[in-house]
């Protein structure tokens, strides 16, 4: 040690110097790691001692040394001790890196793999930075990606998808974009807006999008499509100005996205004109576009266009031919759907468990009761396909409406997955439906307690169950535990399009002066003289549906029906109130509520009052 301390570092003769260096250096290596191969007390008094010498002797930008020394600290002094050297050495490579990683993970085997590789790729890199992110330590891991783009290795799929998949990291990654004012790469920016989009961080991902120098199709596909899961169908169609502002061209999956967009909300106007866009553009014969028009018509309730679309494909596939089935179904052409499914199979297209689940709903809307239960049955017997959750809450939709309650409850007893509270809910509507006795106060809790504490549907359900019955003293106990969970029903809302603009209706709005109003008045006074029986909203407010209807009969010309869109079930004081108005209004109303559509003409309505 004595030695070592003598030796200084003359600037008048460098080849001394270097040769010094060199002897002393070897010398360091081997004692350190003979020092952190014997971790003791002592070997940490001799490694502390070694570190004097390193910076007397010049050698302290050694990175070699360094990383020895890293390890050391590592070994024997803890992470702390490791992490505050490593923060200062003048220089770190991959090396330092890993030898800290293992620190903080112990995990040797990963050390190993890492340190065997000279020059690091993008896999190693990325494989590191996932090491840091899974053990929580996102500074770490945020600090390599920063330090993999500084030694100019392009991030892949991959790399991008771990930081993204952490939302800490993707809001790091974000700030630093931000910071370095540097244009974003444009696969980074997409991997940012899916990321933040799909978290449902919409601002963000529109802040990440005004950012971006250059964008593509892609990134606004990508905005659309996640805007379409979050069900904000109405943001995702404003993607279409942007896609105009930056002169890119349209694909055939950003047209399905808005496609898509145009059914969630039943815009007709709007999914005619992409309709008009795909014919021109020539996305006619790809599947993907024709398919998602087939489903937009037949959410608009229009099966004629639906059909005419589905004529057009040149090929259908297994998509195709479920989209029509399931429409046909919900349109109340429950015949047509199951032809269509005979069609289906004599054209050999394969059957999928979605073909399986529309055709069951088929039946239950039809009352098919049997039929219903020969399908589900034929499923797993002749088909080979494994019915899931789905299938079986439609089962059970099946069997309650055809007036089988024991059966569907066995269903859910015995049915090899954990009963959610859709099953419950579905039960619990057949039974409203029915005026059939509610379930007994175990089901009763256990739909409360146990599944879907949260849900306000299923206290709402089961109190107009047990007010049905007579039993208003249970009905208020379960008003009065959702009022103490701090529970609302979801607001109801209404909403129409009318020359491509959508407009909404919300709530109960209370009787006021205006145009809608005095119209829906004059209504309701027309109704009253004719003789027909009608009755006043129980809370004195007219419904968003009352109030859109009239908004349509006043705005949609005269030849042309009025659709509506509810996001609930339509209730049956509305109900009847429709079909009163077309007794002497000579107008089609289509209403499309959450379960199905609804046809009034001439007083009657499809569903048949289901
Ligand atoms: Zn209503
Ligand atoms: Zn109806």
């Amino acid at each position: 040690m004595k030695l070592l301390l003598t030796t200084r570092v003359s600037p008048h003769n460098s080849n001394v110097v270097e040769s010094r260096c060199y002897v002393v250096k070897q010398f360091l290596t081997l004692f350190l790691h003979g020092a952190s191969e014997n971790c003791n007390s002592q070997s940490l008094k001799e490694g502390a001692c070694v570190h004097c010498p390193i910076i007397k002797v010049g050698l302290q930008h050694d990175l070699y040394l360094n990383n020895n020394l890293l390890s050391l600290y590592a070994k024997c002094f803890g992470v702390r001790h490791a992490r505050h050297f490593f923060d200062e050495m003048p220089h770190r490579d991959v090396v330092s890196w890993t030898t800290l990683l293992s620190a903080h993970t112990r995990n040797k085997h990963h050390f190993k793999l890492f340190r065997g590789i000279a020059l690091p790729n993008v896999i190693s890199w990325t494989s590191l930075i996932a090491g840091f992110a899974e053990h929580g330590l996102v500074e770490e891991s945020f600090w390599l990606f920063a330090e993999m783009q500084a030694a100019e290795v392009q991030p892949n799929s991959f790399t991008l998808s771990t930081i993204l998949g952490n939302l800490l990291l993707t809001k790091k990654l974000h700030g630093h974009i931000i910071k370095s004012k540097a244009d974003i790469d444009m696969a980074v920016g997409n991997a940012l807006v899916d990321a933040y989009a799909g978290g449902g961080m919409t601002d963000e991902a529109w802040a990440v999008i005004g950012m971006m120098n250059h964008r593509d199709i892609i990134t606004n596909t990508t905005l659309a499509a996640r805007l379409n899961q979050q069900g904000d169908h109405q943001m995702a169609l404003k993607v279409i100005t942007h896609i105009c502002n930056d002169e890119v061209k349209m694909d055939e999956f950003s047209l399905a996205s808005f496609i898509s967009a145009a059914a969630g909300l039943g815009t007709m106007e709007t999914g005619k004109l992409l309709h008009c866009y795909s014919f021109k553009s020539g996305f006619g014969r790809c599947n993907l576009a024709s398919n998602s028009l087939v489903h937009l018509y037949s959410k608009c309730g229009s099966m004629f266009n639906a059909c005419r679309a589905f004529k057009d494909i040149t090929e259908p596939d297994t998509v195709s031919w479920n989209v029509l089935i399931s429409g046909l179904a919900s349109n109340g052409h429950i015949s047509e759907a199951l032809s269509a499914f005979d069609d289906m199979r004599l054209a050999r297209v394969k059957l999928d468990s979605f073909t399986f689940l529309s055709l069951i709903f088929a039946c239950s809307q039809g009352s098919l009761l049997n039929l219903g239960l020969d399908y589900f049955y034929s499923m797993e017997k002749t088909y080979h396909i494994t019915p899931k959750l789905d299938h079986h809450v439609c089962l059970v939709d099946l069997l309650s409406r055809g007036g089988r309650l024991e059966e569907a409850m066995g269903v859910i007893e015995t049915m090899p997955f954990k009963p959610d509270s859709v099953i419950y809910k579905t039960l619990l509507n057949a039974c409203n439906a029915h005026g059939n006795v509610p379930p007994e106060e175990d089901m009763a809790r256990r739909c409360i307690v146990e599944l879907d504490p949260c849900d306000p549907a299923i206290y709402l359900l089961l109190a107009s169950l047990y007010d049905n019955a007579g039993l208003s003293v249970f009905s208020d106990k379960i008003l009065k535990l959702m009022r103490e969970r701090g529970l609302r029903s979801r607001p109801r809302q209404c909403w129409m399009e009318v020359k491509s603009k959508i407009y909404l209706f919300s709530g109960r709005e209370k009787i006021g002066k205006n145009e809608i109003n005095e119209k829906l008045e004059f209504l309701i006074t027309e109704i009253k003289n004719k003789g027909y029986p009608y009755q006043e909203n129980e809370d004195k407010l007219y419904h968003s549906e009352q109030l859109a209807l009239v908004f349509g009969v006043l705005s949609v010309p005269t030849s042309a029906p009025i659709r509506k869109n509810k996001n609930s079930l339509i209730c049956t004081h509305c109900h009847s109130f429709i079909m009163l108005v077309t007794q002497f209004v000579d107008r089609e109303i289509i209403v499309r509520d959450r379960k199905r559509f609804h046809f009034f003409k001439d007083g009657q309505c499809s569903c048949r009052g289901h």
